[in-house]
């Protein structure tokens, strides 16, 4: 990406960097991800058809045991800030489905850091792993599902953000989140995005950590992580795709606008790890729990690490012709998990520090010319003091270009809409962005 002269000033699309961000990220520990992880293991299986009786719980197994721990952790990062964060949980009963033999109570875990700013705090950014765990069998529920990396390093990516932005005060509200039934259909997301969906929650981001660990074999690269996003939303309607075929709106959804925020995020950080888009809402024939949440019409993507190692996920673990199976905690790398929070948490806080995204961006039709003019309203929690626009080469990956427009709602760019693609953003005071929104034609 590029650092381009704006109008006036030099603007940039990479924003500065927060110092008191910078700092938190530095509170975020390798050795609290990996006692996080081996306390996961402890439960024997976290499958979610296994036991959740009070003596399983008293006795230290199985994934009743394993969510009241999640809870329990929650709520000793919450004592430590004075009770700064809300734990909550979300429990439904699945009835009978296919990898759901009978009816099911499934419970998600997650902590509310409440948004400091009245107007600000509905907006909600999110980060969710899935605590559940699976052997080579998905219906067993008593041989060890030790689940290190899938998902214990999601899981403990959620904790420690947790941990370590909850000392922290934000003018929006971030929710931590782990979820359980991943593995036997995204039961648990699905049914916590249709609760947000149905009360009409704000979720401007979820980020889905999902097989983050960054697994030691030999061909691992731990520079990067994979974001996968979604290109035409799964939840696109009639008159959605005719507007994305007619614009080329195929890679400017919500959420890849979002995983194109993540990675200007870790380039304004020295976060150790850097974000490798992938244009693709999910590894190739498979999901994960970011999905749950596109379906309800939330931006949100998936991250996992560069190369996943099939020896260590459901697998039962054993040691056959010299190969060990299984995935346990000595395969998985705690910096590089430590990283991959880094990323997460200085996405959130980065997000959560911003003013809401300018409203109804429109992009001005009404005659032939080769000027583009935009047209915005100010955002409506009003901590925005301007705002700018992006913009790129149609066949560019990333934003390339940023001009200032002050606090102006309009602003006339010596570009043809013809040949890129327009974004605006709103800044605030300290130079947080907000996530950018793609103009539509006003006729
Ligand atoms: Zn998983």
């Amino acid at each position: 990406m590029l650092a381009i002269a704006g109008s006036a000033q030099e603007t940039r699309v990479i924003p500065p960097a927060d110092p008191q961000i910078a700092a938190a990220l530095q509170q975020v520990s390798a050795s609290r991800i990996q006692q996080t992880i081996e306390k996961l293991v402890s439960f024997g299986t976290r499958s979610t058809l296994s036991a959740q009786d009070p003596a399983s719980i008293a006795a230290g197994h199985g994934i009743g045991a394993s969510r009241e721990w999640i809870k329990s952790e929650f709520e000793n990062y919450s004592r430590a800030c004075g009770g700064c964060l809300e734990v909550k949980t979300d429990t439904f009963t699945k009835p009978a489905a296919d990898r759901v033999p009978q009816p099911t109570e499934i419970t998600n875990v997650y902590a509310v850091l409440r948004g400091t700013d009245p107007k600000s705090a509905n907006r909600i950014v999110l980060v969710t792993g899935h605590y559940d765990s699976r052997n080579s069998d998905n219906s067993n529920v008593t041989d060890p599902a030790p689940g290190a990396n899938d998902d214990g390093s999601g899981t403990a990516v959620s904790l420690e953000c947790a941990r370590v932005l909850s000392t922290m005060k934000f003018p929006g509200t971030i929710i931590f989140l782990t979820v359980a039934g991943e593995e036997q259909g995204l039961y648990g997301s699905e049914h916590f995005a249709q609760m947000a969906k149905s009360e009409g929650w704000n979720i401007e981001a979820a980020l889905n950590n999902d097989i983050v660990g960054g697994d030691r074999s030999p061909r691992q690269n731990t520079s990067v992580v994979r974001v996968f996003s979604e290109g035409v939303p799964v939840d696109a309607n009639d008159a959605d795709l005719r507007r994305i075929r007619n614009l080329g709106g195929e890679s400017d959804s919500t959420s890849r606008e979002l995983a194109r925020y993540i990675a200007e995020t870790a380039e304004s950080y020295d976060l150790g790890v850097k974000p490798m888009l992938i244009f693709r809402l999910d590894r190739y024939l498979r999901g994960g729990d970011h999905i749950s949440f596109n379906e309800q019409g939330f931006a949100a993507v998936r991250l996992s690490e560069f190369r996943e190692d099939y020896h260590h996920q459901h697998q039962n673990v054993r040691t056959e012709d010299g190969v060990e199976y299984g995935d346990l905690p000595k395969f998985v790398n705690f910096d590089y998990i430590a990283n991959v929070a880094r990323v997460n948490a200085a996405t959130l806080a980065s997000l959560a520090s911003a003013p809401a995204p300018p409203a109804q961006v429109r992009l001005v039709t009404k005659k032939l010319e080769n000027d583009s003019t935009l047209t915005w309203e100010r955002s409506p929690d009003g901590r925005a003091t301007s705002y700018e626009v992006l913009w790129r080469a149609t066949s560019s990956a990333e934003w390339e270009h940023v001009q200032a427009a002050g606090n102006a709602t309009t602003i006339t760019v010596d570009q043809s809409k013809d040949n890129v693609i327009f974004a605006v953003r709103a800044v605030d005071k300290s130079g947080h962005r907000s996530l950018p929104v793609v103009p539509t034609p006003e006729r």
